[in-house]
């Protein structure tokens, strides 16, 4: 029997998805929004379902319907992407019991991991270093003030179910701690359905390190080195790039190793990502883990060779890994940008709209992972990322003079994106030199707007 998968995403991930499938001879379904209904997803894909309404809650989140396209079109696998459905353990087990193949790791593992809180328990067990902080879950605000306390501030309120760097908050104080507590959760409850949250201290100006692990079903667990992904607004990613510049070898080789051991701790199958952040001083600290394909896995992929979507479908279908930990060398440096539909000037506001004339640049060493055209109306429902546009070359310098070119020749006309904005990015010294961390975009803002 010829296998058959379900696309459970949009835009350029479901894409991503459905050339993988196709490469590797395997039918494929999407799944669709009425919003989407002229969306290269829809176009490439065997077969296509609308599911339902623009908004995801009617749709891409909609379990029901997306598990009935999957049945009723005989696929026998679902591949979630990031986002939407991908880290929901219920998504997940209603999927196993239904007897489809779910391209990622299974429900009892996201159940484990998938609660942030939990998470460093986890990790903690498996001789991670976590962040100091609360064990597990914060339920009142007495509770909350008197662990800020004993750690001191700054700390950070997070949402334990949060993800896509929202339902965070920074704390200075006890007073202002008082005052947004309640706050945090009840925007926890509104973003991601559940209102708990944990503390962390709030280490400053930290860089993100995060390791890429593969497991499959034989127990046999790789890394495939680090992703820099310290370019961050509002918590969220900008650039990434690997390998890491200014890691000292050492760190980045006990990183390596708690990454792969927080895995074998808790069988973990298929993809995944085991987040870090690094204080100045080079300690590391585990901080979450993505049951899931991130965003930014291209840039693992130019480094090693490795093809990572492929790996999670074979993973999935019951083939042992590929390559085992030996065989896997990095070459060269890539680094990922994000093209988001918004507006820089007027504080990142997402800027939907009907692309007009589109060029995408190309060459040696130059990938585009998008589901944009000319003509293409960008829903305001969604995402606001339209593209990624990844540069891999023998050096760092090379990869940056690189990404500067493939900018200049990033033309979309009819919507304003951030491409300018990225492109004064690879010109700033500090960010040449790579020297940058967490709140690099942050003070550089900050400077225009003073300056
Ligand atoms: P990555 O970790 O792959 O870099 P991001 O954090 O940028 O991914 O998230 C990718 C997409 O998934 C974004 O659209 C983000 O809003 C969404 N997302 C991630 N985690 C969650 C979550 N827990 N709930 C809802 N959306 C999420
Ligand atoms: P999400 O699930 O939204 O991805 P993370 O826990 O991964 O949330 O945190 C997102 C980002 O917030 C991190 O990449 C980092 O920049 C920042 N961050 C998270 N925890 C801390 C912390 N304890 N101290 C400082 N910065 C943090
Ligand atoms: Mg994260």
């Amino acid at each position: 029997m010829q296998n058959k998968v379900l696309i459970a995403n949009r835009g350029e991930i479901a894409l991503r998805i459905i050339r993988a499938c196709k490469e590797l001879g395997i039918a494929t379904v999407a799944v669709y929004s009425k919003a989407d209904k002229d969306s290269l997803h829809v176009k490439f894909a065997d077969e296509a379902i609308c599911i339902g309404n623009s908004r995801s809650n009617d749709s891409y989140l909609n379990m029901n319907r997306v598990i009935s396209a999957a049945l009723s079109t005989g696929c026998n696998a679902i591949h979630p992407g990031y986002g939407f459905l991908s880290e929901n353990e219920r998504f997940v087990s209603i999927v196993e019991k239904c007897g489809l193949k779910f391209v990622g790791p299974t429900s009892e593992v996201i159940a484990k991991l998938g609660n942030k809180a939990a998470a460093r328990a986890i990790a903690k067990l498996a001789r991670l270093p976590i962040v100091e902080g609360s064990d597990g879950v914060v339920d009142s605000l007495e509770e909350g003030l008197a662990i800020s306390n004993k750690i001191g501030y700054p700390i950070m309120i997070k949402a334990s179910n949060g993800g896509g760097g929202k339902g965070i908050t920074i704390v200075y104080s006890e007073t202002e701690f008082r005052k947004t507590f309640g706050k945090t959760m009840m925007e926890a409850k509104a973003a991601f359905g559940d209102s708990r949250v944990y503390i962390e201290k709030y280490i400053e100006n930290p860089k993100h390190i995060e390791v890429q692990i593969l497991g499959d079903n034989f127990g046999n667990v790789v890394q495939l080195g680090e992703r820099d992904c310290s370019m961050q607004r509002n918590n969220q990613k900008v650039i990434e790039e690997s390998p890491c510049v200014s890691l000292n070898p050492l760190v980045r080789r006990s990183m390596g190793f708690a990454a792969v051991r927080l895995a074998k701790a808790v069988k973990y199958t298929n993809a995944g990502t085991v987040e870090f952040i690094v204080d100045k001083d080079g300690k590391f600290y585990f901080i979450e883990m993505n049951t899931r394909i991130q965003v930014e896995h291209p840039v693992t992929e130019a480094v090693t060779g490795i093809d990572l979507v492929k790996e999670q479908l074979n993973i999935a279908f019951g083939s042992e890994l590929s390559m085992r930990q030996y065989g896997i060398k990095t070459n060269g440096h890539s680094i990922e940008c994000r093209i988001n539909a918004e507006d820089v000037q007027n504080n990142f506001r997402p800027s939907p709209g009907t692309i007009k004339n589109l060029v995408f640049p190309g060459g040696n060493g130059i990938r585009i992972d998008s589901h944009i055209y000319s003509g293409y109306e960008v829903p305001p429902f969604y995402d606001s990322m339209l593209a990624k546009l990844i540069v891999h070359a023998p050096t760092r310098k090379e990869a940056i003079r690189k990404m500067r070119m493939a900018l200049e020749q990033f033309i979309v006309d009819g919507i304003i994106t951030n491409v300018d904005f990225l492109y004064v990015i690879m010109h700033n010294p500090e960010f040449v030199k790579g020297n940058y961390n967490t709140s690099f975009i942050k003070k550089v803002l900050e400077e225009q707007n003073n300056g």
